[in-house]
């Protein structure tokens, strides 16, 4: 695989799914070994389980940020935090890209790695293999800075992605199905902008809109790609 010339991109846009994390052995939500299989969305990742039984859904999520922890960046994440002035949009919450050094990277699914008070509006970076404290200063429960099932994304957080994404001249979608809203949308967002549009996936989506699609592995095409970038 020949090297992708990227002398010609100014704005260069990363965006990524679970697909990202998945050489790293970051579990994924569905399908084989999926975590929903093994706990309800119902009991354990939306605001109504959060409000019945904050200590439960708390303890769950530190659970997932044990099994994060576990886990490493692979060389695809140090390649792409290798080219400062690329942006990364994700919808991933393990923080991964942050990890292998990415600075500028947009959440869109929010982080396992924040706490925010709902009742005063405090929200802090936590990154231990325990919350450092359940509670905020208020006395309120402090909850997991996350999307969760039912929740809307932050207006603030898409408007970032949307404006990043809209002024890219090279957009590279890595291990994402396209299927989760409004996230879905922004491969055509990049494509009606102008730019060029890759796309990285040992399963590809199957849509039209891309200018080129590499089957593979996030882990080893990235390298290949943009390694000696
Ligand atoms: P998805 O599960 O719908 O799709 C994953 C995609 O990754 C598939 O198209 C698959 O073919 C591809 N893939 C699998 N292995 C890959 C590899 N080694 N390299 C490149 N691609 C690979 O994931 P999604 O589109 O991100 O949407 C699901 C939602 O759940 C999103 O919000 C997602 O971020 C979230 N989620 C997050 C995490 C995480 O934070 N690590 C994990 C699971 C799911
Ligand atoms: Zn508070």
């Amino acid at each position: 695989m020949e090297t992708f010339d990227l002398s010609r991109y100014r704005n260069i846009v990363f965006f990524t799914g679970a697909g990202m994390s998945a050489e790293s052995g970051v579990p994924t939500y569905r399908g084989k070994g999926g975590i929903w299989g093994s706990y309800s969305i119902e009991e354990y990742a939306c605001q109504q389980a959060f409000d019945r039984n904050p200590e439960k859904v708390l303890g769950f999520h530190e659970k997932r940020r044990r099994s994060v922890l576990d886990c490493e960046p692979h060389e695809g994440h140090r390649v792409i935090a290798r080219m400062p002035d690329a942006r990364v949009v994700t919808q991933n919450i393990d923080g991964m890209h942050q990890r292998a050094g990415s600075q500028e990277v947009i959440e869109l699914h929010g982080s396992l790695w924040r706490l925010r008070c709902d009742n005063c509006g405090h929200n802090k970076e936590d990154l231990g293999r325990s919350y450092e404290a359940r509670r905020c200063a208020c006395g309120s429960w402090l909850r997991p800075d996350i999307i969760w099932f039912g929740d809307m994304l932050d207006p603030l957080v898409m408007s970032r992605a949307a404006e990043a994404i809209g002024n890219c001249d090279l957009f590279i979608s890595i291990g994402t199905s396209g299927t989760v809203w409004p996230a879905a949308g922004f491969p055509d967002l990049a494509r009606k902008s102008g730019a060029c549009c890759i796309e990285i996936n040992p399963e590809p989506s199957g849509a039209t809109r891309y200018d080129r699609v590499v089957e593979g592995a996030a882990g080893e095409v990235l390298p290949k790609l943009f390694g000696s970038c």
